[in-house]
């Protein structure tokens, strides 16, 4: 090697975690009157990063009634231009504050600081601003002349994006005039309590938005309650599904993004080291903790060889460890939890007869971590072919026309997303009318943009976010 590796360690004295947080409601943080509190760890070192509270069902009525109360108040009463002023003012204090944040993302959720200070932040702030645009244009959003908000929301997230999901969640409920009880993951609770900070800080109405922190028990008090008027989840399918049936004969609205098995289909005429860079981006960005991961790479059997050895060799240059490392590829595992599950389904593709490859690669000691890993001679009917396994693990696969590209990308219970390469715009269009899938990127993957609509079809949930689109599951219309 001509050089010797040189750590770029971005610094975390910017970031100041308290040692407990308490909950956020009614504009303070209060303390909880009937839960245990817990840890929040950082997956790259194990080390404790702050006692949270738990919100147990006194906490999330209260919750709920404060959110009620803005909603009557205040909130729902003010002009849109007004509302405006507000998501304006979050989505620039996002901005100033965004590199505090970007580290604060990355020591809670372990995942590389250039995607969270390149990738995530950004789109955080595009977020607000882009529902800031829309408060006081709802009338010209094709959902009626004058939309009214529904009441109070309920949102559930996951770990995998805390702050983005946040955003993606709370911009557009209160661009649509209403208040939200937003409950974050266990594993991934600090960014989100810093955002109750920014509320504070921007003199939002006490009550608009309320940050409850806690686990799955704490998620379900707060879908199940009778106050909350429409909810909002992004999670696992099982969990979506369940919370369907919790409030299946109530009144309340829900939309559900939950997960997804994409196939990311390569033709043999596509760039192949754009394809390379595709498909690399698709499954390890973010440690492949992703609902839209590129999963289940379709290749054209002409080609197979040559991607393959070309996937391998990128694979090779990735760099793992420390998230804070600005030359960091894949950063932690989220969670003890999600590295079992991860190693259970890969040790499955192995036993199925699948053919596991990782470069090799040096894991650091403490905290959760896993390799960047591909399965070749994977068949339709495997574990890992048809599970989301939720980690940088590829199940590769092959076709030879595109009519069995098709058929394999929607043979799956998902349909959230799909890339496509190929130099052919026609067969560009065609794929995507054939696609099963709510978002299909041609020649590149992963790409977000607030203006532009995600979600899934088939098991991969119900309703849209981001987009004019967005607004519809927030309003009464
Ligand atoms: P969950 O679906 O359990 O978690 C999502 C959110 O829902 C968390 O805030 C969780 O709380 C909360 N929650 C859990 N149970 C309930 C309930 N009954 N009612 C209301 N809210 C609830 O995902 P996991 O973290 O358990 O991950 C499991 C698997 O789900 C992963 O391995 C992955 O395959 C998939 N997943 C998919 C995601 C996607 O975007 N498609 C996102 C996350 C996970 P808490 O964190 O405290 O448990």
């Amino acid at each position: 090697m001509a050089f010797e590796y040189a750590p770029a360690p971005e610094s975390r004295a910017i970031v100041d975690i308290r040692s407990s947080y308490g909950l956020f409601i009614n504009g303070d943080f209060t303390e909880a009157t009937d839960g245990k509190p817990f840890k929040s760890v950082s997956p790259a070192s194990e080390e404790v990063l702050a006692e949270i509270s738990e919100a147990g069902p006194a906490d999330v009525d209260r919750a709920v009634k404060a959110a009620r109360r803005a909603y009557d108040k205040t909130w729902s009463k003010l002009p849109g231009r007004d509302r405006a002023k507000y998501l304006y003012r979050i989505a620039r204090i996002i901005q100033e504050r965004s590199r505090e944040l970007a580290v604060l993302e990355s020591l809670d959720n372990g995942k590389p600081i250039r995607e969270s200070r390149d990738v995530d932040l950004p789109l955080v702030a595009a977020h607000f601003f882009y529902y800031a645009g829309w408060a006081d244009k709802l009338g010209y959003a094709g959902f009626g002349a004058d939309p009214k908000p529904i009441g109070v929301a309920g949102q559930v997230i996951p770990w995998n994006f805390p702050l983005l999901m946040l955003a993606w969640k709370i911009a557009p409920a209160l661009a649509c005039g209403n208040t939200v009880v937003l409950k974050p993951a266990e594993t991934t609770p600090l960014t989100a309590l810093a955002f109750a900070e920014i509320c504070q800080q921007a003199d939002l109405p006490p009550g608009v938005v309320n940050i409850i922190t806690g686990a799955g028990d704490t998620g379900r008090a707060l879908v199940e309650h009778e106050g909350v008027d429409k909810v909002a989840f992004t999670g696992s399918t099982e969990v979506g599904r369940a919370i369907a049936k919790a409030v299946a004969g109530s009144n309340k609205r829900v939309t559900l993004e939950l997960g997804g098995k994409a196939a990311n289909v390569i033709f043999e005429d596509a760039p192949v080291d754009q394809a390379v860079e595709g498909i690399i981006n698709g499954i390890f960005f973010n440690q492949g903790h992703v609902c839209c991961a590129g999963s289940r790479l379709l290749v054209q059997e002409s080609v197979y060889d040559e991607v393959l050895a070309r996937l391998k060799r990128r694979m090779s240059t990735l760099r793992i460890g420390d998230p804070l490392d600005k030359n960091t590829d894949i950063g932690a595992i989220n969670s003890a939890m999600q590295l079992a599950k991860i190693r259970e389904l890969s040790q499955i593709g192995e036993d199925e007869g699948a053919e596991r490859w990782s470069p090799a690669c040096e894991l650091p000691e403490h905290g959760y971590w896993f390799p960047p890993t591909i399965f070749t001679g994977v068949s339709q009917a495997h574990r890992i072919a048809r599970e989301e396994i939720f980690g940088p693990v590829l199940s590769v696969l092959t076709f030879r026309t595109p009519a069995e590209a098709v058929e394999k990308a929607n043979n799956t219970p998902f349909g959230l997303s799909a890339g496509v390469w190929t130099e052919k715009g026609s067969r560009i269009l065609w794929m995507a009318s054939q696609l099963r899938a709510g978002v299909v990127w041609a020649n590149t993957f992963n790409r977000f943009d607030p203006s532009s609509p995600f979600g899934g079809y088939k098991e991969s949930g119900y309703g849209r976010e981001g987009g004019r689109h967005g607004l519809e599951g927030y309003l009464a219309h």
